[in-house]
């Protein structure tokens, strides 16, 4: 722990004493320590791309310059170097907007479940060419929350596109809703898949007791993640494996958004995960509109 001690004599009833204040500056060290390392690597991140494209720029116009074989093959390679900048870039500057506004709570209603519908399309052509089975499955009509919908849209993007990422071709990937939980059905509902499996809350607020939640459930069979990485997944630029992460084309930046985004509405965010078996990422978000205790009232008379 950091402390900034200031003393200064007094005097109480002709008594000397010493006045000493002790200011707690842990956490401003933390986020001063968390800006530096986020520059650093990001820094890291953009040079690594750019050091590329010298390289070969270099070689184009030195040793390769009549060799129009190797131009083909270089241009290939320097434009998936331009790429890889294009979404770091895209990613931070998310990433900072969402950080911008974390103070505002969204107000917009937004239909989560058509939004998951939605966005489960958008994402099925992106899994045939990779060779996955996206499968959906939806108990849930309507289910409004305040939101920021391109952000929420992020949200799922980001997960269904980690889920076929990490996945091997053939396998499948599901996403799932529900609809009208209270905090403990929707911590079930977005894990225990597995027995075996480790568990974590990357993220999580505390509805009020009587609001319902809206949750969903991306799983995948892919190669899952060690437990010991688990608590660091919503850090930004955390990889799992560093070399094979980077050749799926990852910025290490979509669990942080993710993150951002869900505590920004107030959301929970839960993974659950074994090595050789899958992963499972949850996120809960509270619904507007009815109380809890009228949906399961009406649940009951139904
Ligand atoms: P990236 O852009 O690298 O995918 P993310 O922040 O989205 O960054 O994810 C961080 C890391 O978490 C990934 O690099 C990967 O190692 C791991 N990861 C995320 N989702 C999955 C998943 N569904 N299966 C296995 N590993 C995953």
């Amino acid at each position: 722990r950091h402390f900034s001690v200031w003393t200064a004599p007094l005097s109480i009833h002709g008594e000397p004493r010493v006045l000493v204040v002790l200011i707690e500056l842990t956490e401003l060290r933390r986020a001063e320590k968390a800006r530096a390392d986020f520059l650093a690597n990001a820094s890291h991140e953009l040079r690594t791309p750019l050091t590329s494209l010298a390289g070969f720029i270099e070689t184009m116009r030195g040793p390769a310059k009549d060799d129009p074989e190797a131009w083909d093959r270089f241009l290939e390679i320097m434009y998936g170097q331009t790429e890889r900048m294009r979404r770091l870039i895209h990613d931070l500057l998310s990433l900072s907007r969402i950080e911008l506004s974390e103070h505002r709570r969204p107000d917009k209603v937004v239909d989560f479940g058509a939004l998951v519908e939605e966005n489960y399309e958008a994402m099925l052509p992106v899994a045939r060419e990779r060779g996955i089975k996206l499968e959906f499955l939806s108990s849930v009509d309507q289910a409004n929350v305040y939101g920021v919908k391109d952000e929420l849209t992020q949200v799922l993007q980001n997960l269904i596109d980690n889920a076929i990422k990490y996945t091997t071709p053939g396998s499948s990937v599901l996403v799932e809703i529900a609809s009208g939980l209270d905090l403990e059905e929707a911590r079930l509902f977005t894990s225990r898949r597995w027995n075996n499996a480790a568990r974590i809350s990357i993220s999580q607020a505390r509805p009020d007791a009587d609001v319902p939640l809206v949750a969903i459930r991306v799983s995948d069979e892919g190669q899952g993640i060690n437990r010991e990485h688990l608590p660091r997944l919503g850090e930004r630029f955390y990889r799992v494996d560093e070399g094979r992460d980077r050749t799926v084309g990852g910025t290490g930046l979509g669990l942080a958004i993710v993150k951002h985004i869900i505590t920004r509405h107030r959301g929970g965010l839960l993974v659950e995960s074994e090595t050789g078996r899958g992963s499972a990422f949850g996120i809960w978000l509270p619904m507007v509109g009815q109380k809890l205790a009228q949906l399961k009232n009406s649940d009951n008379t139904d």
